[in-house]
């Protein structure tokens, strides 16, 4: 491929251009699709095209993670076959032993492959109460700590931890800081500059956008030794992405940048217009100054605070349920940050374990517009 890049682009330009790459011989704007597993060797036995074999070698990978370094100002970064792989991978290069504090609140099948498998596996996994920077340093500095996981804003009451001031924390007990960026989409919050060492994604949300890949993805500050057995664990693993999803991934992000603002600025409006229902007994949205975590989230989160709010409904888990049945523009299901918006009663999706309060109907805004999204909003909790 060819890489022109005689200047720093700005991020949009960056993603709109997929970083302006160019494919050699035709020149290709868009780039190809790698599909051949194996490449060939030359009689004397070296690999003239650089690659052996496509686990995690596959060319159409390069773009994508070279674009999401980008983005996050790292120094590289990896595709997975999901968020939960990316995320395993970043636990999986610890030791047994070793001690992991994670957010009480964060995305629940995530927290459960914690407390459960990597328990079972040797990790002592403990959890810190989300916002609370008291309570991390405390149990930071309890016992040795090997890694600290941060996901702000957090899945689905949206807690904003301090990025900057956990880095500075993890930093004092010689502990990596991972920060699960999934909902800050690369665009509101860059954790690399804010001291953290890797950041994670889901890249079946905002990344690539709309509802049809499943991927995940890992960036680092430093290509150090950790960073080396994650690759190690993603090719032994095996948790690796197809082409078609990694080239429909590199599509998506072209228009990361106009989909996420579109979003945010629609969730603003909504959480404050929806604030005032008689029937909402509150809008967790981390842009509204009624919101716990306002003050940090307008710290670390430019140009928006994303398209992720919930609403808890007065009178508990019936009319909420009730008002999500009464949606008709939202489409009922898991997920988020897709161009359509999504809305989930969140407690019963999450099962018995769920900490999720039991009248919270989580809503991913997409980038429909904003008078239809709120007109079936109100007709919803107009009818309870
Ligand atoms: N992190 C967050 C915040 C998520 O919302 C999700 C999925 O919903 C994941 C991680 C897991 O990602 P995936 O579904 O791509 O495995």
């Amino acid at each position: 491929m060819l890489k022109e890049e005689n200047f720093e682009l700005r991020a949009e330009t960056a993603s709109a251009q997929g970083l302006g790459w160019i494919s050699t011989p035709f020149n290709d704007v868009a780039p190809p699709l790698y599909t051949s597993t194996t490449y060939e060797r030359a009689a004397d036995g070296t690999f003239p095209g650089g690659r052996i074999y496509s686990r995690d070698q596959n060319p159409t990978f390069d773009q994508v993670e070279a674009l999401l370094a980008r983005l996050e100002g790292g120094r590289a970064a990896m595709v997975f076959a999901s968020g939960m792989a990316a995320a395993a991978a970043v636990f999986q290069s610890l030791a047994p032993g070793d001690r992991v504090l994670a957010p009480k609140s964060m995305y629940w099948a995530l927290r459960g492959w914690l407390t459960g498998f990597a328990a079972s596996w040797g990790l002592k996994v403990e959890l810190y109460e989300n916002a609370s920077l008291d309570d991390l340093a405390g149990r930071a500095r309890a016992a040795p700590t090997r890694l600290i996981w941060v996901e702000t804003p957090a899945n689905p009451t949206w807690e904003i931890t301090d990025i900057a001031m956990a880095a500075e924390i993890a930093r004092s007990v010689g502990a990596v800081l991972a920060v699960d960026s999934t909902v800050a989409a690369t665009i509101f919050t860059r954790p690399l500059e804010l001291g953290a060492d890797v950041v994670m994604h889901s890249a079946t949300k905002y990344l690539n956008g709309h509802s049809d890949v499943v991927a995940g993805a890992l960036v680092t500050k430093e290509d150090n030794e950790l960073w080396q057995r994650m690759h190690v664990i993603r090719a032994g693993g095996g948790a690796v992405l197809g082409p078609f999803e990694a080239w429909l991934l590199l599509r998506g992000m072209r228009t990361l940048h106009v989909r996420v603002a579109a979003a945010a600025k629609n969730a603003q409006m909504i959480a404050e217009r929806i604030s005032e229902h008689e029937k909402v007994l509150q809008v967790l949205y981390p842009g509204l100054p009624s919101h716990p975590g306002h003050a940090v989230a307008a710290k670390q989160m430019q140009g928006g605070f994303g398209g992720m709010l919930s609403i808890r409904v007065i009178g508990g888990e019936s009319p909420a349920r009730a008002f999500a049945g009464n949606l008709q523009v939202f489409k009922r299901a898991t997920s988020l940050g897709s161009t359509e918006s999504l809305a989930e009663h969140r407690a019963s999706a999450e099962g018995p374990n769920t900490i999720c309060p039991p009248d919270l109907v989580r809503l991913s805004i997409g980038i429909e517009h904003v008078d239809d999204l709120m007109a079936d909003l109100e007709q919803a909790l107009d009818r309870l």
